[in-house]
């Protein structure tokens, strides 16, 4: 019996999860939960799986939610808590051994962190965590032993790629991109889409940050650095190509020009469950590729003009430091403005290339220099989007 955490488990990555535990009858125990604003579905999820804790973003909150469990007649009530240090608590607690990191954005990182620092597993959706620190978490997992499973599926592909090989038989990876609501889209129109287009992804169905960090292919981006860090690749071993399908979730290329790719559904309970169940491979109850609705395969380049922000990413990995976190903080700003039509499109690049400009270039010793750092990109951030207000 696995004993798991789950951060997010009332967004969609938490959600799918939860269906994987109910897949797998006695597997799983949830041992402690952390949502954010949905109170009304933590309290749900704390009736049917019955948590030791229970987390919400805020103290208003976790005082609803406490009621709520009150008004369900529990056997017992779990431990209701709030904020950053509820979340901690949910990561790190002393039963659990396996922490799914899956809020959304840096506000999972510093209980992602602890959960490192204690020596749990992790299974890692939250790719802002390796995108705003990924030196400072992998170091600490490799200090504690301890693997780093992805959950994300172009990185989980790869990690089942690597199990074919020796690391220094790789010659690179190769992640996929769908291309994203707007891969047709002339980029002399990307200025005047609206949320509810860049909303409307093509493959997969996510969180909204996500999935408009799909539509800029800043998503990309942030998998490019994701990758460096989970894989302790050289930023030139990393290549993206479209792959309009999102069939081929990630390819490994090795030194004697072999590839391997892993192919399967778009459906984000493979992964998790995966990454959940690894070193072992557990039968599914039915995940199945449509062999007869798959008739091709297409890969295109990557326009790199039309989406400055793959470019912008690149850069920041380039330049290290606090850059990427920069580059992550400054794009948190700039999609929930552009989600609150308050900025354009386009605007969420070039808001994110004026934050990496004005950033002073420091090198992080630990996480609080990360947070700092954060705190300050997203002070520029929306010092350029008053700039440029709609
Ligand atoms: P969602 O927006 O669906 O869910 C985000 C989760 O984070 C929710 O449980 C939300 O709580 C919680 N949350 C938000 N703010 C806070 C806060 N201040 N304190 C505590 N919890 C908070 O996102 P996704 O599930 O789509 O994505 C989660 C992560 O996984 C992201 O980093 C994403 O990039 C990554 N990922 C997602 C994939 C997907 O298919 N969805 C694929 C690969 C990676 P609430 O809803 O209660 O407010």
């Amino acid at each position: 019996m696995k004993r798991i955490s789950i951060l997010g488990s009332t967004g969609s990555i938490g959600r799918q999860c939860l269906k994987v535990v109910d897949s797998l009858p006695g597997r799983f125990e949830v041992v402690a939960i952390a949502a954010g604003k949905n109170v009304e579905l933590a309290a749900e999820q704390a009736e049917r799986y019955k948590p030791q804790v229970v987390s919400a973003a805020t103290c208003d909150g976790a005082k609803e939610l406490k009621e709520r469990l009150k008004a369900a007649k529990l056997d017992r009530i779990p431990e209701v808590l709030c904020g950053a240090e509820g979340m901690e608590r949910v990561a790190t607690h002393p039963e659990t051994d396996t922490v799914l990191s899956a809020a959304v954005g840096v506000v999972g990182l510093p209980a992602t962190y602890k959960a490192v620092q204690q020596g749990k597993n992790l299974a890692l959706a939250n790719k802002e965590v390796l995108v705003a620190a990924g030196e400072l978490v992998m170091a600490e997992a490799q200090r504690k032993g301890k693997a780093v499973l992805p959950v994300d599926s172009e990185h989980n592909a790869i990690h089942q790629c690597l199990r074919a090989g020796e690391r220094r038989e790789v010659k690179k990876l190769v992640l996929t991109a769908s291309g994203g609501p707007f891969r047709k889209t002339p980029a002399e129109q990307l200025k005047d889409v609206t949320p509810d287009q860049a909303l409307a992804h093509p493959n997969w169905k996510m969180g909204k940050r996500i999935t408009t960090d799909s539509a800029t292919l800043m998503n990309k981006g942030f998998e490019v650095i994701e990758a460096r860090w989970l894989f302790s690749m050289r930023p030139e071993q990393i290549d993206v190509v479209i792959h309009p399908q999102s069939t081929i979730h990630s390819m490994v290329e090795f030194v004697d020009g072999s590839i391997l790719a892993q192919l399967g559904p778009t459906d984000m309970r493979m992964p998790i469950q995966y990454a959940l169940t690894y070193p072992e491979r557990v039968a599914s109850n039915g995940f199945a590729l449509d062999w007869k609705s798959l008739t091709k395969l297409d890969f295109e380049a990557v326009p790199l003009e039309k989406f400055p922000c793959l470019r912008l990413a690149w850069d920041a990995m380039s330049a290290g430091g606090a850059a990427p976190c920069a580059l992550n903080a400054a794009d948190e700003e700039g999609v929930a403005a552009f989600l609150e039509r308050r900025l354009k499109f386009t605007g969420i690049a070039e808001v994110i290339e004026s934050v990496l400009g004005r950033m002073p270039r420091v090198k992080f010793a630990n996480m609080d220099d990360v947070l700092n750092a954060d705190q300050e990109a997203r002070r520029l951030a929306r010092e350029e989007i008053a700039k440029r207000m709609n």
